[in-house]
């Protein structure tokens, strides 16, 4: 079975989104073997966010990951990676489809509630990352 690493944005908390989003996941028929609550350092987002790291927003993107607590998790299902990504929505707010949890919920492209990992190889970096395992 796929597996794939799914963080809860700090807006996902704020505005008490934690309920809704997890219950999508698992009315898709995903299964969520770990959940766990987080707070991130600047650090471990570099390392996270290594790909855009360079790029004028990033300042912002930090500020916002370290607001508050995510929910950091392991999902599981068959393709679950490209599952997720499609559930999710497009990264930026105003091309996410309604229907999609960005599509339905953010109304900006850095606070847009989710983070999926993009590919096999993402995923498996970050759930080592954020779950050690
Ligand atoms: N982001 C942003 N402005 C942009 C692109 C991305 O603030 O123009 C933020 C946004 O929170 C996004 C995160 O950076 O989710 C990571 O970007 P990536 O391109 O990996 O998008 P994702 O995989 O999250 O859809
Ligand atoms: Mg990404």
């Amino acid at each position: 079975m796929e597996k794939t690493y799914i963080m809860l944005k700090p807006d996902a908390m704020k505005r008490g989104l934690v309920g809704e989003i997890i219950s999508r996941i698992e009315k898709k028929g995903y299964t969520i073997s770990r959940i766990e609550t987080k707070v991130l350092t600047a650090e471990v987002l570099k390392e996270h966010y290594a790909h855009i790291a360079d790029r004028p927003f990033f300042p912002d993107l930090v500020n916002y990951m370290t607001s508050g607590p995510v929910v950091a998790m392991i999902v599981e299902g068959p393709d679950v990676i490209l599952g997720m990504r499609i559930l999710m929505g497009a990264t930026k707010f105003e091309e996410a489809t309604p229907g999609t949890i960005r599509g339905d919920y953010a109304y900006c492209t850095t606070e847009n509630l989710i983070h999926g990992s993009d590919s096999a190889e993402t995923a498996a970096a970050e759930i080592k990352r954020f779950f050690g395992c």
